[in-house]
């Protein structure tokens, strides 16, 4: 990615190095490179958000796309991405966004103005940050948050909610729904599909569920995150923060790295059974 982007925060220095406070990898990062999200660079000392102002996608989707069932069903959103991801799962759906340069000749990006303005054209309800790792671009997304809020739109985040509680704990009040990936209940799990640990997560859903609307979205790939201990301990951990949270069950299906078949149906219905026993709403996706 070419040099730009606008002065990002939640960093301090240590020597020639700057560490990254936005997530819990709190990258070392020396001068000229990024950290593991690739959006986030030194650049002569100080931390620079490439992807600030420079939104590479924005469409209009369904709510129950994001996917959101409990929150303004029926309506649609102006939804928004670009690139960046602080987690590398092998199955990763978005990776050609995720990974796309931003100095591409002829890349436009959408400003904020534009975002804001398609956000408030009928008949979207609002802005959705998704497609990529959202949290990556934190500072474009709490200001266009903010913005949006004072315009009386809605906010909606899709995200892996692998962030700090402090960065996170700022954004909650302006923002409405969230949909947070809990992809594991193992930490094993986490580090060796993802490059994370589950905790920071949990921790997340905690921080949002006090403030906004949550729904929970678990991918189950036969064999990694299936077992019946697995889903069960999953389907806890949520209700532990709250029993209402609404969980998607969402088939896997091959993609990037991951070629194995998709998630035979009888293990989707088995979970969504042990799943329903525990929390109040339960739904399958890609089935
Ligand atoms: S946000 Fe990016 S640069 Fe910052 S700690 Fe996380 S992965 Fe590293």
């Amino acid at each position: 990615m070419r040099d730009g982007g606008r002065e990002a925060r939640w960093w301090t220095r240590d020597g020639n190095r700057i560490v990254c406070e936005l997530c819990p990898h709190r990258c070392r990062i020396a001068e000229g490179q990024a950290g593991r999200c690739g959006v986030r660079q030194n650049q002569n000392g100080t931390l620079i958000s490439l992807t600030d102002g420079r939104y590479l996608t924005g469409h209009l989707d369904p709510i129950e796309k994001k996917p959101l069932a409990r929150f303004r069903p029926g309506t649609w959103i102006y939804s928004v991405g670009t690139a960046g991801c602080n987690l590398s799962c092998d199955f990763c759906q978005n990776w050609e966004l995720v990974h796309m340069p931003l100095d591409r000749p002829g890349t436009r990006f959408l400003s904020d103005d534009y975002i804001l303005a398609e956000a408030a054209r009928e008949p979207s309800i609002g802005i959705a940050f998704t497609y990529n790792e959202p949290l990556m671009n934190y500072e474009n997304l709490l200001r266009l948050s903010q913005s949006a809020k004072a315009r009386g739109l809605e906010t909606v985040v899709v995200t892996n909610g692998y962030l700090n509680p402090e960065p996170m704990q700022e954004l909650c009040p302006f923002i409405d729904a969230w949909n947070i990936d809990l992809k594991g209940i193992r930490d094993d799990y986490y580090r060796r599909l993802c490059g994370g640990h589950v905790a920071p997560v949990l921790e997340s859903i905690r921080l949002a569920d006090a403030t906004g609307h949550v729904e929970v979205t678990c991918l189950l790939i036969e064999g990694e995150n299936t077992a019946d201990d697995d889903i069960r301990d999953l389907a806890l951990a949520v209700a532990a923060i709250n029993r209402s949270i609404p969980l998607h069950l969402s088939r896997y299906f091959p993609a990037h790295l991951r070629k194995d078949p998709p998630t035979p149906l009888p293990t989707m219905f088995r979970a969504r059974e042990i799943c329903a026993k525990i929390l109040e709403y339960v739904y399958l996706g890609n089935v």
